[in-house]
């Protein structure tokens, strides 16, 4: 079993996005700059939000935070976006999700610029996905391509499975897998014979959100696997948490050829991915 190392992929994908920033500037234009729209205090929000500013900061990519009480009014929430997608110093805007339950977090992504839409989450961005036009793919399936292009090179004609179908993560890795000429599968909840699915498939991309449901004995030996899955479940010892995927990992690296861990695995290539956008926002403006 090969490890594949989201870590240092995405490090390579950082540092050649900095030097293009680099190169950028010499020729004159300014930073790459992204707007980040945090409203309330979910924590995990809060991390997210503290890595992805970080990562910015370290390939030279500008970017501008703006956090809002969790009471915020949808109306305001709509107004920043608007004024956001007007402002030409700004090329990405990112709104973390989730929001609070009494605003439409669909209003709210429709409501941002195709042109400016990082994360890919836009009807206009996943129209152009699903048609094989060029737009904003959103980051993590974008990051699980890359891994499995520079696992496994051509994937034409390969049997994946992708399980999970949300817009976020299942259904734009399915048309990255379509438009990479893979043979593609999509189970979800309502799926009968997951490990039957399992066992076909060259490629499995797990985006479920159950720790450790998929089993070694569900999969072909010899297979490639992608774990999307980011769960935090206590610790055997009974102190503490860990994080776990959605494949058990100690099984799955017996039959597998490839696998990514969890933590160190998709997770790293989702934020290299985002910079990767913004670069692409800022080069288009
Ligand atoms: P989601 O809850 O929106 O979607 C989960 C999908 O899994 C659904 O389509 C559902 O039909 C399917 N599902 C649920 N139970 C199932 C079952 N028993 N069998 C088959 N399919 C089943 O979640 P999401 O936003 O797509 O995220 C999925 C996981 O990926 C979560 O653990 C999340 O934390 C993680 N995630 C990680 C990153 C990253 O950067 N690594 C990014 C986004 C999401």
């Amino acid at each position: 079993m090969m490890l594949i190392d989201g870590k240092a992929h995405a490090a390579r994908l950082r540092a050649d996005i900095a030097q293009a920033v680099i190169a950028r500037g010499a020729a004159g234009a300014r930073a790459p700059a992204l707007a980040v729209v945090l409203v309330g205090d979910d924590p995990a929000s809060h991390v997210y939000v503290r890595n992805k500013i970080a990562a910015c900061a370290e390939a030279g990519i500008t970017s501008i935070e703006h956090r809002r009480d969790a009471d915020l009014a949808e109306a305001e929430l709509l107004a920043l976006v608007e004024s956001l997608n007007r402002d030409a110093q700004v090329d990405g805007i990112l709104v973390q999700l989730p929001l609070p339950a009494h605003i439409d977090a669909q209003k709210v992504i429709a409501a941002i610029s195709p042109d400016k839409d990082v994360d890919g989450f836009h009807p206009v961005n996943a129209g152009r996905l699903a048609t094989g036009l060029d737009g904003f793919v959103p980051c993590t399936p974008l990051g699980c391509l890359r891994l499995l292009e520079s696992t496994l090179g051509d994937l034409t004609g390969a049997e994946a499975l992708v399980i999970g179908r949300s817009n976020i993560v299942g259904r734009p890795m399915a048309s990255l897998l379509i438009s990479a000429s893979a043979t593609v599968t999509v189970a979800h909840s309502r799926s009968r014979d997951l490990p039957g699915l399992c066992r076909r498939a060259d490629i499995v991309v797990a985006a479920v959100g159950r720790p450790e449901m998929l089993r070694g004995s569900w999969l072909k030996p010899g297979s490639t696997v992608i774990d999307v899955g980011i769960n935090r479940v206590a610790k055997e010892s009974g102190t503490g948490t860990r994080l776990v995927g959605d494949v058990c990992f100690t099984e799955a690296a017996e039959v597998a050829a490839h696998i990514t861990p969890v933590p160190g695995g998709v997770g790293p290539m989702t934020i290299a991915c985002l910079l990767e956008n913004t670069l692409k926002a800022a080069s288009q403006a």
